[in-house]
């Protein structure tokens, strides 16, 4: 399986990150290798290659049935499942990277860098609607993160037509949707908490 990753796809997540209102004209896409799944809520090491470990929360869709070059009006049909996930960044070298126009992979898409929720929500119990969920992130038990799926820049159906164009999607793959504002850095000792349509998917321990 391969996890996509949505970059961008939040405004006021695109004015913390890059102190500019900039909306791609396209989804960002990235990924992240099978070894980068962090699962069943276990705790996450924070690596020594970064001082700047950061959490980005994110609405994360199952692909149900391949997906290849599909059109935006039949992307319904390829997913029916949704969970929560943090996509850990090392913002320091994301920088290094951004600013020397380098790959992301390596502050992206290293081991344990995939964090996703060990239950996964069928979209019909939730309303049907992916575009109307929410979800918030708690840190030591103080809300940072809210996110409203109706506030994303490219919704899914966009981005599974989009990345398909490239990408073939296949049964079991992730899509981590993107982050909404409120990003921040990630200590050993800390306790992160997710919840999604006030159900807690995310509970594990940062060491
Ligand atoms: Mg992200």
């Amino acid at each position: 399986m391969k996890i996509i990753c949505i970059g961008r796809n939040y405004v006021e997540h695109i004015r913390e990150l890059d102190g500019n209102d900039r909306i791609p004209e396209q989804p960002v896409f990235f990924m992240k290798p099978d070894t980068a799944l962090l699962r069943n809520n276990a705790p996450f090491y924070v690596p020594d290659f970064s001082d700047d470990l950061q959490y980005e929360t994110e609405l994360v869709v199952r692909i149900g049935r391949v997906a290849k070059a599909i059109d935006e009006r039949f992307a319904p049909r390829c997913y029916g499942e949704v969970g929560l996930g943090i996509d850990f960044t090392a913002r320091d070298i994301q920088r290094k990277c951004i600013r020397e126009g380098l790959p992301w992979e390596i502050c992206k898409a290293f081991d344990c860098s995939a964090a996703v929720s060990p239950e996964f929500v069928s979209l019909e119990e939730l309303g049907g609607d992916v575009q109307k969920l929410r979800f918030r992130m708690e840190l030591n038990g103080e809300t940072r993160q809210e996110g409203d799926a109706s506030l994303m820049i490219f919704g899914v159906d966009r981005i599974i037509s989009y990345v398909s164009q490239f990408v073939t999607l296949r049964i079991g793959d992730l899509i981590f949707t993107g982050t909404p504002v409120g990003v921040g850095r990630v200590k050993p000792g800390d306790h992160i908490t997710a919840s999604l349509e006030g159900r807690t998917l995310l509970d594990f321990e940062i060491k």
